[in-house]
């Protein structure tokens, strides 16, 4: 039985595992290689990697992994995890793995509106996030799509960096075209508009079915509720990254950064909980 199971190997588990790694805990990581982040080719906003390709990121953090010996990657998807007397069994397509603890660090999947084209530039021209990928278009027309209280807001932050921001109501843009440096919207009325890139916030969900099927409890985001160290509704069961949050927070800030910083937190839980485990067994 490992100490930990890290599910997901984004920046939250890879994080996780190289702490656990680090206090020689036995521990196993598993991957099934859909990164929220995965038509991205340059992350910003990461001091150290500001432009680095995400899978670098990831690929380094394996090779930090690769020097501590009680950590194993492997590259899998987790079906189904369930309480077993002292621990955890999941289910893997690479075969069951036990653990005493999780850290669950499974992502979010966002539900994107379905306008012709825009899965095709999400994470290029279209974006949800200024700080990731405003300054890119800096100088440039900007368009923003949504309703709601966060348009004026996100208009504000956008506007030292645009020359100009439009914005549109959710069933405005009927179409979105790649041109040779942004994109052309088609909008339901009116004429074609060309912009440097496109903001949303689409809606989003959880990658995988375990808080679910473990029971934790949710926020009304949609996320599993963690304490400031991490831990979940369940003692023994930490989660780390997007797909959790604080109480205090109404959604997830998404970010490598956090998210990497979360995974340190939820891998120092894990070396705490088995830590005090230990301390109480010898009385
Ligand atoms: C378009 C876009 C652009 C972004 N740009 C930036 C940026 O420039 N800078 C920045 O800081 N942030 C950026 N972000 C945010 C950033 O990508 C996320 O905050 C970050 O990836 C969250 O990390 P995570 O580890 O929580 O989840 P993820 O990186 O999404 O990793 C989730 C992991 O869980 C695994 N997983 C899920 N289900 C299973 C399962 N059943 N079995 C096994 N493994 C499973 C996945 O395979 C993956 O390894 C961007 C996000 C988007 C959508």
């Amino acid at each position: 039985m490992y100490d930990a199971l890290v599910i997901g190997g984004g920046p939250a588990g890879l994080q996780a595992a190289l702490t656990l790694g680090r206090m020689h805990r036995t521990a196993v990581l598993v991957d099934s290689g859909r990164y929220r982040n995965g038509t991205v080719e340059h992350a910003h906003n990461f001091m150290t990697h500001d432009g680095r390709a995400p899978g670098e990121i990831r690929k380094l953090a394996r090779e930090d992994i690769a020097e501590y010996d009680t950590v194993e990657l492997r590259d899998a998807t987790v079906h189904s995890v369930r309480e077993e007397g002292d621990g955890f069994v999941a289910e893997t397509d690479d075969g069951p793995i036990e653990a005493r603890t999780l850290v669950l660090a499974t992502g979010l999947t966002d539900v994107l509106p379905d306008v012709p084209g825009l899965r095709e530039a999400w994470g290029r021209e279209v974006a949800a996030c200024p700080f990731c990928h405003g300054h890119e278009l800096a100088g440039r027309r900007i368009g923003l799509v949504g309703e709601g209280p966060h348009v004026p807001m996100m208009v504000a932050m956008l506007a030292p960096i645009a020359s100009e921001v439009l914005t549109f109501g959710n069933d405005e843009v009927v179409a979105v075209e790649p041109t040779s440096d942004g994109l052309l919207l088609r909008l339901r009325a009116g004429e074609p508009v060309e912009v440097g890139g496109l903001f949303t916030h689409p809606a989003f969900e959880q990658s995988a079915p375990f808080a679910a099927q473990l029971g934790l409890e949710m926020l009304p985001s949609g996320c599993v509720r963690v304490d400031v160290l991490g831990q979940t509704s369940h003692p023994r069961v930490f989660a780390a990254g997007d797909l959790a949050h604080v109480a205090d927070l109404p959604m997830p800030m998404a970010s490598v950064l956090l998210a990497a910083a979360a995974g340190l937190v939820a891998g120092s839980s894990v070396v705490r909980s088995l830590a005090a485990e230990a301390v109480a067994s010898v009385g």
